[in-house]
């Protein structure tokens, strides 16, 4: 059975920690790998390593680190299929979907290739006479990350590239359900030149990241998971002193208007939908209906019929199995909940088993699509995170936004219409933090930042873009003066500069 190992100091670590994790094949509950979690004194030594190499790392010019990123986006995108293969064995995700979560990944890190430009501070020149004032922006250390099963690629990468071409070194702790894509691309790093201890894996759950959220040593937490979890990563962190930004659940909606194209629609709320098998923090969970757009549920229903979720090299298969026999016994606890409150279920994926020999155990759910829900519901008020699409209807805009801005998740949301003012409304007015306008999921790209808001989010600064440089970084200000002799002009007892 192959074991994960840690990556410490440049070295891969087989813990000898006990019990290991399983890793298994979603798709028929196999297990593919043993995960050793990182012991205590394993975890102290990532931090002392990652300390000590910050100490070196700082010094690296901006354009040096700079190169690494060039050449590790290189090596990435040699490795593309590869990594990809390994994140289906992992997660079950199509092919496709994986090559997907890879390449938003490697965008991230094209994006760290441009840090020098990124790090360049601001300068005002006679602030008061004879004096300059100008800034300059400068790592913090060792910050930490912390990751989700749903993206194991694109989330490792959005956040050590950014952090690490700012200077600084970064401990992952990856999600303990699927390991092997974030251990290889740690692997690809060392390979692009990344210097001994800027770089660090540790492995396991709760209470490896706990142990890690009191260690006085790391400056900077980035999470990305579960309400609750972030939450508490959030709380635990700012107790202890450090930055923390914490990127949690959602319930993401998206609302057709009545002048919308309708095929454009229900093509696009499809793959929005249940892509993933519905595991994507931003995917479209509630459709809202405005007006007569609710006859087109009945079409959509059928569309969503016609996706098969099938295993990962199946090119006809729309999504592959959920996660966990967990994750899977969760969705259909809430499937048959909506059915208890009274929704209307137009499609039941929860029967759903997919007919090849060997699989039938794997964690499969159909296409499952409920209308008639209202705002009290379960089904409604929590993140299902699998194939489930609710509907619901309304009859004006005003009360689609209202809706929207009464849920307490704000990550995503998405408006298709052919009328400006309705989606320049919808922008201007929905308090969501990523809004797409005929345009269903929308991830900024990463010269953008990702930002969502509300239960969704919690801190100010957020991933990639501008603003993790922000994130990563101290911004020290400079105010000089250069005396052009040497006469002295006697204390200034006041605080003005004159
Ligand atoms: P999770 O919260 O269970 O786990 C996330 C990470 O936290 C893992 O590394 C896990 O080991 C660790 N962890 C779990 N319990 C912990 C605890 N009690 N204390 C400390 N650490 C703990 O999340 P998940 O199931 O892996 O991921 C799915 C969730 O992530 C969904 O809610 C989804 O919406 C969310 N997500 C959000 C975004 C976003 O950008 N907002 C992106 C992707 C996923």
């Amino acid at each position: 059975m192959q074991l994960v190992p840690s990556l410490i100091n440049g070295e891969l670590i087989v813990s000898s920690s006990l019990p290991n994790i399983a890793v298994t094949n979603p798709a028929n509950n196999k297990v593919i790998a043993e995960l050793t979690c990182t012991t205590d004194a394993e975890l102290a030594l990532a931090v002392a390593s990652a300390k000590a190499a910050f100490e070196t790392w700082k010094e690296v010019p901006a354009s040096e680190r700079a190169r690494v990123m060039m050449r590790y986006q290189q090596l990435l995108k040699e490795h593309h299929d590869e990594l990809a293969t390994l994140l289906s064995s992992e997660t079950g995700k199509t092919f496709a979907d994986a090559k997907g979560d890879v390449w938003r990944g490697i965008e991230v890190v094209e994006q760290a290739m441009n840090i020098p430009a990124m790090m360049m501070g601001e300068t005002a020149e006679n602030v008061a006479r004879g004096i300059d004032t100008y800034s300059y922006i400068q790592p913090l250390g060792v910050c930490l990350g912390i990751t989700p099963f749903n993206f194991p690629a694109m989330i490792p990468l959005w956040m050590f590239p950014m952090a690490i071409a700012c200077g600084n070194t970064f401990i992952l702790k990856p999600s303990e359900q699927d390991p092997l894509t974030p251990m290889k691309l740690a692997e690809l790093f060392v390979q692009a030149g990344a210097p001994e201890g800027v770089l660090n894996v540790v492995h396991g759950g709760k209470d490896q990241v706990n142990k890690l959220l009191v260690d006085p040593d790391i400056r900077a937490v980035s999470f990305v998971g579960s309400v609750p979890v972030g939450q508490h990563i959030y709380k635990t962190a700012t107790d202890n002193m450090k930055r923390a930004q914490c990127f949690a659940g959602a319930k993401n909606h998206s609302v057709i208007m009545p002048d919308a194209n309708k095929q454009q629609v229900l093509n696009n709320l499809v793959g929005a939908s249940v892509g993933a098998a519905g595991q994507r923090c931003m995917a479209i969970s509630v459709a809202v209906f405005v007006g007569q757009t609710k006859d087109w549920i009945a079409e959509l229903t059928e569309l969503l019929k016609a996706v098969q979720p099938g295993l990962w090299d199946d090119e006809s298969a729309g999504f592959g199995p959920l996660i966990s026999p967990q994750a899977k016994q969760k969705v259909l606890s809430l499937i048959q909940q909506g059915k208890d409150e009274g929704a209307t279920c137009l499609l039941d994926g929860s029967d759903f088993v997919l007919d090849i020999d060997g699989y039938q155990d794997g964690n499969w759910v159909g296409p499952t699509v409920f209308s008639d829900v209202t705002e009290d519901m379960v089904i409604y008020q929590q993140e299902i995170f699998g194939p489930v699409l609710c509907c619901m209807a309304v009859d004006t805009l005003e009360e689609a936004i209202a809706l929207v801005n009464r849920n307490p998740y704000g990550n995503g949301t998405s408006i298709f219409t052919a009328s400006g003012a309705a989606a320049r409304k919808y922008q201007h007015e929905i308090e969501v933090g990523q809004v797409g306008i005929n345009v269903p999921i929308p991830v900024p790209l990463p010269f953008f930042s990702f930002t969502g808001w509300k239960n969704s989010f919690y801190g100010d600064l957020h991933a990639y873009g501008k603003q993790a440089v922000r994130f990563y970084t101290e911004t020290k200000t400079v105010t000089a003066r250069w005396f052009e002799d040497d006469l002295a002009s006697g204390p200034n007892m006041t605080i003005s500069l004159k």
